[in-house]
């Protein structure tokens, strides 16, 4: 993982006037270090050995928090679970099917979509999302040798 990341991403919290707990320090490092896109129970999970007293709504205001301040990027799937994203640079996710893994992948950003979208329906236009699905290449190894 990089700690460059982490300690950039403290900076910006400090520069904002966040406080900085144990916790905060965690879920940051935690982020960091996952490719997965982890739901808050998956934080939770992976941290509740480490902080007995936290709880899921800890770790969810929390990523509410590094939103605010553009560290964290949110996607929201339904109700259920919305997943994180540690905010690196502009990239679209590819999605599994089967498993539900996300993996980032680069593209030039589709400005030109927002634009037309804009031009077509007179929305001021804030940001777009774009996933491409499919199955990973482990949930088609396992087909196969099935
Ligand atoms: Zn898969
Ligand atoms: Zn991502």
């Amino acid at each position: 993982m990089s700690e460059v990341q982490l300690k950039e991403a403290i900076s910006t919290l400090k520069e904002t006037g966040v406080r900085i707990t144990p916790q905060r320090h965690a879920i940051l490092e935690f982020l960091i270090a996952s490719m997965a896109h982890p739901t808050a129970d998956d934080i939770y999970k992976a941290l509740e050995g480490k902080f007995p007293n936290m709880s899921v709504a800890t770790v969810y205001n929390n990523l509410r928090v590094f939103r605010e301040v553009g560290l964290v990027k949110e996607l929201p799937y339904g109700d259920s679970s919305s997943r994180f994203d540690f905010v690196t640079s502009d990239h679209y996710h590819v999605i599994c099917d089967d498993c539900g893994k996300i993996v980032d992948f680069h593209y030039p950003g589709l400005d030109e979509v927002e634009q037309l979208a804009s031009h077509v329906t007179g929305f001021k236009v804030s940001n777009h999302r774009m996933e491409i699905y499919g199955t990973c290449a482990d949930c088609a190894n396992q087909k196969e040798t099935h």
